[in-house]
Formats: C-alpha cells, sequence, structure tokens
C-alpha cells in the first residue's frame, strides 16, 4: 500500500494509551479474579501481555527474513505453523502460497482476517539491528535487495497474534474466524490468486472481511479509517508509439516518433483536467519514456509506460478510453498510416478500488473508540495507491470489507519532523519501520477487537 498525502498524527491522549494496556492487567491481578469472569478488554490485554515477546520475536524474524512477491514460502511456513499452534485448521498453497487458517467456535457469523505476506526490492537502511539483508532474484532473474518496506512482516504478526489471543478466549466469542497469509499484494494478484483458488466455496464464507495496514503517517496509540473509497483502481498501460525512422539531418523524410511521443504525453494531461468531471479523482501518470540510440538518428519507435487511476468504474473506464482515442488523434493528425498507428494496451495488471463498507467500517470505529480512546480513532483522507484487499469485497454477493490504519510512528519522532520541517520515511521508504512493541500491541488489539464486535460478545 502506498500513501500519498503526508500528514502526521499525534495520539491525543499517549499518557492514557499506555494506561489502558497496563491498567487492566494489575487491576485484574490485584483482584485476582477468575479470568473467565473478566470483560473482553481485560482479557485481550492480560493475554497480549503475555504474548508479547514472543511475538516480537517473530516480527524480528520476519523482517530480518523478507521475500518479494509469490516467493513467500517461509514466511508462508511460518504463518501457517503459527496459526496451527493457536488452534487454527491449516490449509497452504491456496492461489499458489497462501495461508488459510480456520478456527471454529460455534454457531455465529464468519469473519475473514487478512494480512499480506510479500516485501519490497528495496535496500534496507534502517540501521535496526534486525535489519534485512536478504538479496532475491526478481520475477526478471535481477539480483534485488529485499526489505519489509511497507510493514507485511507486522500484518503477519499482528495476524498471528490476534489468532493467539482469540484463541485463548473462546468464551468471549461465537462463529468463524478465516485468518488469511496473502502471497503478492505489491505486485498485484495475491488477493486474485486466492479467491479463483476457491476461497470462498473451499472454506467458511465470510460475513465480513477485516485488515490493518501499518501507517507511517500516524503515531502509535492512532488508528486510521477511511468510509467509502480509500484507494483507487489502478491500471497499467502501454503505448507503442511508432514512426518512421531516418537520419535526424533529414526529419522531413521521417514521422519523428519522439515529437508523436511528447505530443500525446502532453495531451495525455488534459483528460484529469478537461475530461474528467471535476471533483471526480483521476490520475494520469507517464512513468516511462523510451527510445532513440543516438542523437543524430530519428528511431521507428518510441514506448511510453503509464499508471492510471481512478475511484469508480465510470471514470476508470472514461479515462482508458479517452487515452487510446488520444493516441490515435495525435498519430493521425502527425500523418502517419493506419498501419503505424500507436498501439495501447491496458495490461491485466489491474488493482480495483478499494471501498469501505461506510457501515462495517462506522460500526468498527465506534467499537475500537472502547478500545483506543475516543480521539485516537483518526478520520483519513482516501488515496490514490492500490490495495488487492479489494478484491476480498467484489465476489458476488459481495461481503462488506473494511481495511484500517495502525500508526507506528514515535511521537517524538513526529513532534520533531513538525518542529524541523524534515518528513518522516514514507512506506516503501529504506528508513522506513514501525516501533516494534507498541506497534504490534496496537494491531493485535484493533483486529482482536474488530473480530469481537463482529462475534458478537464485545465490550461486555
Ligand atoms: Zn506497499
Ligand atoms: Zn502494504
Amino acid at each position: 500500500m502506498k500513501q500519498s498525502a503526508v500528514k502526521y498524527v499525534l495520539p491525543m491522549k499517549a499518557t492514557v494509551y499506555h494506561l489502558w494496556l497496563v491498567l487492566p492487567v494489575c487491576l485484574a491481578a490485584l483482584c485476582g479474579r477468575a479470568e473467565s469472569a473478566l470483560p473482553a478488554r481485560e482479557l485481550v490485554q492480560s493475554r497480549l501481555a503475555q504474548e508479547c515477546p514472543g511475538l516480537l520475536d517473530l516480527y524480528k524474524h520476519l523482517h530480518s527474513h523478507p521475500e518479494l512477491s509469490f516467493q513467500e514460502v517461509q514466511s508462508a511456513a511460518r504463518v501457517a505453523e503459527e496459526l496451527r499452534q493457536a488452534g487454527c485448521e491449516v490449509t497452504t498453497g491456496v492461489g499458489k502460497i497462501g495461508v488459510v487458517g480456520v478456527l471454529r467456535n460455534g454457531t455465529g457469523p464468519a469473519v475473514l482476517l487478512r494480512a499480506d505476506m510479500d516485501a519490497l526490492p528495496v535496500k534496507e537502511q534502517t540501521g535496526l539491528p534486525y535489519a534485512s539483508a536478504v538479496t532475491a532474484k526478481d520475477s526478471q532473474g535481477n539480483d534485488v535487495p529485499v526489505m519489509h518496506a511497507c510493514g507485511h512482516d507486522i500484518h503477519m504478526t499482528w495476524l498471528v497474534g490476534t489468532a493467539r489471543v482469540l484463541g485463548q478466549i473462546r468464551d468471549q466469542w461465537r462463529g468463524t474466524l478465516v485468518f488469511i497469509g496473502q502471497p503478492a499484494e505489491e505486485a498485484v494478484g495475491g488477493a486474485l490468486g486466492m479467491i479463483k483458488d476457491g476461497l470462498f466455496q473451499r472454506f467458511p464464507r465470510p460475513d465480513f472481511c477485516f485488515a490493518l495496514h501499518d501507517d507511517a503517517e500516524l503515531a502509535v496509540g492512532t488508528v486510521g479509517y477511511m468510509p467509502g473509497y480509500a484507494c483507487a483502481n489502478v491500471d497499467s498501460v502501454d503505448i507503442l508509439v511508432h514512426g518512421v525512422g531516418g537520419h535526424g539531418a533529414y526529419p522531413h523524410k521521417t514521422k519523428d516518433p519522439v515529437v508523436l511521443a511528447a505530443l500525446i504525453v502532453l495531451g495525455l494531461q488534459t483528460i484529469v483536467s478537461r475530461e474528467v468531471r471535476p471533483g471526480e479523482p483521476a490520475v494520469v501518470t507517464v512513468g516511462t519514456v523510451h527510445g532513440g540510440t543516438r542523437r543524430n538518428i530519428i528511431p521507428d519507435e518510441v514506448r511510453l509506460q503509464l499508471t492510471v487511476r481512478s475511484y469508480t468504474d465510470e471514470v476508470r473506464r472514461q479515462t482508458l478510453e479517452a487515452i487510446k482515442r488520444m493516441a490515435r488523434g495525435q498519430a493521425l493528425a502527425a500523418g502517419l498510416p493506419e498501419d503505424r498507428l500507436p498501439e495501447v494496451k491496458v495490461t491485466d495488471e489491474f488493482t480495483p478500488a478499494l471501498y469501505n463498507d461506510p457501515q462495517l467500517t462506522e460500526r468498527l470505529v465506534s467499537a475500537l473508540k472502547g478500545w483506543f480512546g475516543e480521539t485516537n480513532l483518526v478520520p483519513k483522507k482516501p488515496s490514490m495507491g492500490g490495495e488487492d484487499f479489494s478484491e476480498f469485497g467484489r465476489t458476488e454477493p459481495r461481503i462488506p470489507i473494511c481495511m484500517m490504519n495502525v500508526g507506528g510512528v514515535s511521537p517524538a519522532a513526529i513532534q520533531e519532523s513538525q518542529r524541523t520541517g524534515k518528513s518522516l520515511p514514507s512506506l516503501h521508504s529504506p528508513l522506513w519501520a514501525p516501533m516494534p512493541e507498541p506497534t504490534i500491541k496496537a494491531g493485535v488489539t484493533a483486529m482482536t477487537a474488530a473480530a469481537l464486535e463482529l462475534l458478537g460478545k464485545a465490550g461486555r
């Protein structure tokens, strides 16, 4: 997941946050009450306090052993083993590498909880003692450094922590939990691969799907949410601009694809500014331009690569059609014959927009306020980044889904950044890593609280 706007948010009650993690545990211990009689929140905090050292070790292990998309073999094996030990029936190899852990606990709704497992081709520069030194071959066969620069290592840790906690407090909920270790979020295709491999037929079909992403703008102790559209439709478009090559000194004998490509790039800028209805989010970015070999040769072709973003199906269709029309129109204006017009290809690397079911989101926000404090649930602005958790909500009949963001930045770092004006590392940065222990606790708490809300016995 990629974030765009940089706006750091501090927890309003940082001290209170630490107190509510610790206080109920102490109270429970002092009073000596039987654990099963404790309210859910106290039980969760007590179990989480016990599990935290082990989860921290797990997180550091995953962080120092990152794997690229569709290569998450060791990560998947570890997640599978952890879920098994937490009491789940585990199936591996779903959608190539995906893991499904089912925890049944009587009749009730089914809730899917998802963590993604892949890392990125980034060379870690955090300087942490457990930093990654891993290299691997990418899908093109290049040797690349690998790092959990998007925090999917902490997502796996949250999933395992939630399974451990909920597995130990079964008298607090009824229904079925479906834990998902999903491959290849970054490369696109991981979620869809699991769904196409029968996720909703072979395993209990969820009534709700929930996921968390770590957040490099929010402080630990805060949880971000976005009802409705949260991330964009992401399309990749390749344009092969044909020309008629020749000598750089004789342009009149050629059809110059460099000039034509430049006109196409500029023309494309008017799609968002002049064609899409104002207020409808859309992005057309030409990310690469490749053509030519020498300054005095007019080449035969130029290649452009675009990323195209939108929220609605309608704007997506409108934008993609406009790209094809403009490429063709500019080439005709330049005098290219019909058989040399640009080839516009929309690749199948499509990630659909993430739409957080508003009703589900509001329900979970009010539940989580009881755990994190009223002011520490923070509305976030939607982004034009992509996130394939969206796929879980697109199979008919559609399942309501919700993804929230768990802050991972130290309040001191945010205050320092606000004081100096120096930006903090974003997701995908070689410098990004969440504060481990408080972020693990906050994520497991948020995921567990969401599950308890949906499985009927929260907040007793
Ligand atoms: Zn990412
Ligand atoms: Zn991510």
